[in-house]
């Protein structure tokens, strides 16, 4: 059945390539049919903040599957990422780029390189929720959820068990951000244990990210949050040999986007010199998707023999290339391919991605939250810790709530601060009731937060502190 997607030839060597891909995946046979939509700088420049025409959206949003060329986002502020816009609202909560190595035919120092890295899309601290609360200090906010966190992983481990893969490894920076990437590990160490058949480690993210840098043969699947996979996936390909061969998808449970890792690379655009295989895999990745399998392995085998037959593009040609081509001259060398299967690299053998897989989420338990107390963030120019936590102290003597501690860019300062700790203009003071055994409301922070108003406090903002389960739901000071 003929598969209906949505295609965007994007900016720079955007048309180039993606001209590149389709004619190949036409001539071996690829059952599709199109829309084409302009996204990107021409976009932004009308005026539509996010790159893309708002008449543009329900095409992508009926297609369901979109194949994407890079865009260039113009220079200044105002302009708001098509990816991260595209990505929160179709839900693709997977970010899928699997990495390979092609030695000796592209050189590397990374002769056995063969990976999967599955990236959180759509959390962490790429919400964008930022904010300038003082003269001094800004603030990013990290949100990470159970389902979330539920949703990639179990992805990670569905994908290792369909696609043959033996490992999933996990890093976080759970030692630090205890609650956040400690979220993000302790799912990951309960669903680990519903696949036994599959090995699983976790790592702290540097220690993790440098291993992976110095002998990322010794990794298979990597599930990570958000940034950590940003960073991580694009080292990885750069290592691989060349950011021109790699593509990604973005899965969500109705919808998938398909790209290159790369952008649009307008140093290089209109010369045709664009290497097109880095969006190639992303339509081999899209055809396996739709189920076309046999075309993306026919694909895949033609390129692989023609990057074995050392044909390469200007960024991956050297000593071992027998000869430097174009964009259409790499075409032309894929296509005359269809049908040969690789003598050295591994053949294709991808299965259909997304098919049986069992990507079930269980029930949200729902816990006793109890409110224990609130952290006032203030804003107060005088940067004597002291000064503060007295203030704060004899005021909160006529209310339920009294002051714990006060602290400056997450290290207690008072009471008994160090002297020699850096303080800004931005305080966190939290309070607590002094007497545990009554309820506490939201009316007695209300009359806190009154008070301190009355008192010329500067208010910035408030995080009310819950336990759930007895647990506590906020994180101790550092020094604390
Ligand atoms: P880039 O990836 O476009 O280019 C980095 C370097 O790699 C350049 O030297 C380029 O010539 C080279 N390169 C990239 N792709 C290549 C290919 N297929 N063949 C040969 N060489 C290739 O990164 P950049 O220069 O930082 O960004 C350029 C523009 O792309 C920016 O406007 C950026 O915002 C955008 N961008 C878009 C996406 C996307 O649409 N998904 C992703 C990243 C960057």
């Amino acid at each position: 059945m003929t598969s209906k997607i949505t295609v965007a030839y994007g900016d720079g060597i955007g048309p180039e390539i993606m001209e590149a891909c389709l004619k190949i995946m036409q001539a071996a046979g690829a059952d599709l049919s199109y829309d084409v939509i302009e996204i990107g700088e021409k976009c932004y420049l009308e005026g539509h903040t996010s790159g893309i025409r708002p008449e543009d959206w329900e095409k992508i949003v009926s297609n369901k599957i979109f194949f994407k060329a890079p865009i260039t986002t113009p220079q200044g502020g105002g302009y708001k990422s098509l990816n991260v816009t595209i990505r929160k609202t179709l839900g693709l909560f997977s970010n899928i780029r699997p990495i390979q190595s092609f030695h000796p035919f592209v050189k590397t120092k990374h002769s056995e390189l063969d990976l999967v890295v599955i990236r959180e899309n759509e959390e962490d601290l790429y919400a964008g929720i930022e904010h300038r609360q003082t003269q001094e200090v800004y603030q990013c906010l990290k949100l990470m959820s159970r389902s979330g966190c539920e949703r990639i992983i179990r992805y990670a481990f569905e994908y290792a068990r369909h696609m043959g893969r033996k490992k999933v490894t996990c890093m976080t920076k759970d030692n630090i951000m205890k609650m956040t990437d400690g979220l993000f590990r302790k799912v990951f160490n309960d669903i680990r244990e519903e696949y036994p058949e599959i090995e699983s480690d976790h790592l702290i993210i540097d220690i993790g990210a440098a291993r992976l840098a110095d002998t990322p043969e010794n990794f298979d699947v990597i599930v990570l949050p958000n940034l950590y996979g940003d960073i991580v996936s694009d080292i990885i390909a750069q290592i691989s040999g060349s950011v021109g061969l790699a593509g990604s998808c973005n899965v969500g449970k109705e919808s998938a986007m398909f790209e290159a890792i790369h952008g649009s690379a307008p140093d290089i655009a209109g010369q045709d010199k664009a290497n097109p295989s880095a969006l190639l895999m992303a339509g081999v990745m899209m055809l396996n998707h739709l189920g076309q399998v046999e075309v993306a392995n026919t694909i895949k085998n033609a390129w692989l023999k023609t990057i074995e037959d050392g044909i390469a593009t200007p960024d991956i040609f050297s000593e071992v290339s027998t000869s430097k081509v174009g964009t259409q001259g790499f075409v032309d060398e894929v296509i005359r391919r269809l049908g040969q299967q690789p003598e050295h690299l591994p053949a294709a053998t991808t299965q259909q991605t997304g098919g049986e897989w069992d990507l079930t989420e269980s029930a949200l338990t729902i816990q006793e939250r109890k409110l224990e107390g609130i952290d006032v963030f203030l804003y107060e120019e005088n940067r004597d810790p002291e000064y503060i936590g007295n203030k704060l102290t004899e005021l909160s003597q006529d209310n339920q709530l009294v002051l714990q501690m006060v602290t400056n860019r997450g290290i207690k300062v008072f009471p008994n601060g160090n002297p020699q700790t850096y303080c800004t203009d931005h305080w966190r003071c939290r309070f607590k009731p002094e007497n545990t055994s009554g309820a506490l409301s939201q009316k007695h922070l209300m009359s806190l937060l009154t008070t301190l108003t009355e008192n010329n406090f500067d208010i910035i903002k408030t995080e009310m502190l819950y336990s759930f389960d007895g647990e506590l739901g906020y994180s101790l000071a550092q020094g604390q």
